[in-house]
């Protein structure tokens, strides 16, 4: 393994510990909260629960997203094809890498996949 592959593989590891604590301790706060704010009765209250949850909700599904490009992208250094694009086999270049450490795509197919998919 390359030096710069394993600065990335650092990099990945702590953004993944990052992002599992901090799914784990959303998960936390958002029971207490729930058990804390139930049989209130409170119809505004009720209202602004429902919203932090869906925001939470929608935090959650991005983080898990995320948490899973990571995932794919130690795999892939574990398979020495770290850093090369998922489709096309060309090297993705590093400075593209520092800055998304868990992008498997170069930016030619990153944006051709954004087109066909609308943006997803
Ligand atoms: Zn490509």
């Amino acid at each position: 393994m390359d030096a710069f592959t394993q600065e990335m593989q650092e990099l990945l590891l702590k953004e993944r510990d990052e992002l599992l604590s901090k799914l784990n301790s959303e998960g936390d706060d958002f029971r207490s909260e729930a058990f804390a704010s139930s049989g209130r009765g409170d119809s505004s209250d009720l209202a602004s629960d429902e919203g932090a949850y869906r925001k939470m909700e929608a935090l959650n599904a991005m983080d898990a997203k995320k948490l899973k490009a990571i995932e794919g992208a130690l795999k892939r250094i574990g398979d020495g094809k770290y850093g090369y694009c998922l489709q096309c086999g060309k090297k993705i270049p590093e400075g593209r890498l520092r800055a998304i450490p868990e992008a498997v795509l170069c930016v030619d197919c990153k944006s051709a996949n954004e087109k066909l998919s609308g943006g997803i």
